[in-house]
């Protein structure tokens, strides 16, 4: 995988730039929709094609438990299992494993846990969720790592950062060595919880490892928001330039922005479609909740600017009608609407950072986005 800078906006970080994967190229600050099981909740992967995403993301523990890497393998990959052509993302599966399954033991040479569906026990080491990235065939592939809750202690946070570290090493070696590397790219996972200096060891020593890319991992698990955006600095700015950097699972329209000016290149969050089957849509002018009463009688689309084939369709009232009645195409509306605004989004950063008013766009949004500004019309 090759990743090349084109524009950098010269009053913050941010930057434009094209990721070349085996499955096509990829325009930067990119945002994924999250295809858990190998798809998007309420979606077509029709849809997603016709919305023009390049990348999506896919859950390797999930895809593990079900239907199984060995059926993945025998279908030829997820790629052509699920006919998407474009490229893939897989997560490790770890976050996964520490949020869902029960039972979970961190152990030096991996995870121990029981599934979330049938109770059976694994254990998932270094190599094993390499082994089952291979098998779903992702273009990038993300390294296991501990995640730690928040709060967590010095102590814990500097357990999750050795075995995050040891793991990043073991999976490295066994890529290089068994993976054919131009097809599956390799990411490390920075950890360290909210601890500057265990935040700033984490990377120095996962930058001796020759990866493709850096994840910045373990931000955005409650901890407030200053100490998010003191660990998205310090980590952003020991990153080196010339290799992407994933902020993973954030996806509101303003963290995006702020990622994106400190140098972010790549996203995935389940925000956009999870609030959508909920009934809040996003628009240029903040949030709005499709479910309030005010819409019962409004003739216009979700928002005027959105070319997406819901808002050059269908009515606020009608929308509001068949989501209160409870019709399944309501979900499928409001998601295909979300999405469309994250790629518009993402396609209004990337044009003007390259045209010089990436500033100017990041003040709009936070002026509709502010909160009590704009329509938040609640979740
Ligand atoms: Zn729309």
């Amino acid at each position: 995988m090759e990743f090349k800078v084109h524009a950098t906006d010269t009053a913050t970080g941010a930057r434009t730039g094209t990721l070349s994967t085996a499955h096509g190229e990829i325009a930067t600050p990119v945002f994924m929709p999250v295809a858990t099981r190998g798809a998007v909740r309420a979606l077509t992967n029709r849809d997603i094609d016709e919305l023009g995403f390049d990348m999506i993301l896919a859950n390797t523990y999930h895809l593990y438990l079900r239907p199984g890497a060995d059926a993945l393998a025998r279908a030829g990959g997820l790629h052509r299992f699920m006919r998407f052509d474009r490229a893939i993302l897989t997560d490790s599966g770890g976050f996964q494993v520490f949020s869902l399954s029960n039972l979970c033991t961190v152990r030096e040479e991996g995870v121990e846990f029981r599934s979330h569906i049938d109770g059976s026990r694994h254990l998932f080491t270094p190599r094993l969720v390499l082994d089952a990235q291979r098998a779903i065939g992702s273009d990038i592939m993300m390294v296991l790592d501990e995640c730690i809750h928040y709060p967590a202690t010095e102590a814990q946070a500097r357990g999750a950062l050795e075995k995050t570290v040891a793991w990043a090493r073991d999976s490295h070696g066994y890529w290089r060595e068994r993976f054919d590397t131009g097809r599956q790219a390799l990411f490390a996972i920075t950890q360290g919880g909210v601890y500057e200096h265990l935040r700033r060891e984490c990377i120095e020593r996962l930058l001796e490892l020759d990866v493709s890319g850096y994840a910045i991992g373990g931000l955005s698990v409650g901890e407030p928001k200053e100490l998010y955006r003191a660990m998205t600095e310090l980590t952003l700015g020991l990153l080196p330039a010339h290799k992407p950097r994933y902020m993973m699972g954030v996806g509101s329209p303003l963290e995006i922005l702020y990622a994106v000016s400190r140098g972010v290149d790549m996203f995935d969050c389940v925000m956009p479609t999870r609030i959508a089957r909920n009934g809040t849509l996003y628009t240029d002018a903040g949030r709005i909740n499709i479910k309030t009463a005010r819409f019962a009688d409004d003739d216009g689309p979700i928002d005027a600017g959105c070319p997406c084939y819901v808002c050059r369709t269908f009515s606020r009232a009608y929308l509001r009608h068949i989501f209160r009645a409870g019709e399944i195409a309501a979900l499928i509306y409001n998601t295909y609407h979300n999405l469309s605004f994250m790629k518009r989004l993402m396609d209004r950063i990337a044009a003007s950072i390259a045209g010089g008013s990436f500033g100017a766009l990041m003040r709009e949004y936070e002026r509709a986005y502010a909160p009590g500004g704009g329509d938040t019309g609640g979740d």
